[in-house]
């Protein structure tokens, strides 16, 4: 079972990885975007860190509200709202439980993915974030490194798709042959979810 201190290992690592690959996403945000992915999620998941630090919430579910909410107020671009409400969706998905199974997460996880979709309307295959989610959730239920896997090759395939949606997408066929940034960013997301779980 997973309790609350795994779900703030899950934050500092990502805030971690995050802090490491920081230059690289924004690089990545460079050639298709305004070269700042890197620099809004290190706001972020600085803030989150800290914020959990200060609160420690007692169930996994207020973790993810919490690290949500700052990711929400913090981020500027258009990555904050979208990660920021995915992790407060999967956390209210989780409700007031002191430990819930992988099982659960997984199936939490799915309901924060879709609400990611409904707000910004992206499919898989429009070149965002999506499409490692999608893969990563559905690969969640056999195992963490299964989601990682699966997360870090729905990254990679975005590189020669169009980007149908967010900024990348007002280059038409020139966002073709570069990876998305915020599916690169959402990889890591299960790198962390993984080291999370010691595996
Ligand atoms: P901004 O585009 O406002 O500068 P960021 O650079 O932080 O924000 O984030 C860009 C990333 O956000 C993109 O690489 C993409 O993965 C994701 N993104 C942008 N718009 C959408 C959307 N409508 N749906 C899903 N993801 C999106
Ligand atoms: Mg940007």
């Amino acid at each position: 079972m997973l309790d609350a201190d795994f779900f703030r290992r899950w934050m500092t690592a990502t805030t971690a990885l995050v802090d490491r690959e920081a230059e690289r996403l924004t690089a990545l945000d460079s050639p298709i975007g305004d070269a700042d992915h890197g620099s809004n999620l290190k706001r972020g998941f600085t803030a989150v860190a800290a914020a959990l630090e200060e609160e420690a919430p007692a169930t996994p579910g207020a973790v993810l509200i919490l690290a949500g909410r700052q990711l929400i107020s913090k981020v500027g671009g258009a990555s904050g709202p979208l990660y920021g409400t995915l992790l407060r969706r999967t956390g209210k998905a989780l409700g007031d439980s002191a430990e819930v199974s992988a099982g659960q997460l997984a199936e939490a996880l799915r309901t924060g993915v879709d609400a990611v979709r409904t707000l910004g309307g992206a499919a898989p295959g429009d070149k965002t974030m999506v499409d490692a989610l999608v893969p990563a959730v559905e690969a969640l239920g056999d195992s963490f490194g299964a989601a990682r896997t699966a997360a870090a090759e729905g990254a990679e395939a975005t590189t020669p798709l169009q980007a149908r949606k967010g900024r990348a997408s007002y280059l038409g066929e020139r966002s073709i042959g570069h990876q998305d940034p915020g599916a690169t960013s959402a990889a890591l997301l299960f790198e962390a979810l993984k080291e999370a779980a010691g595996e």
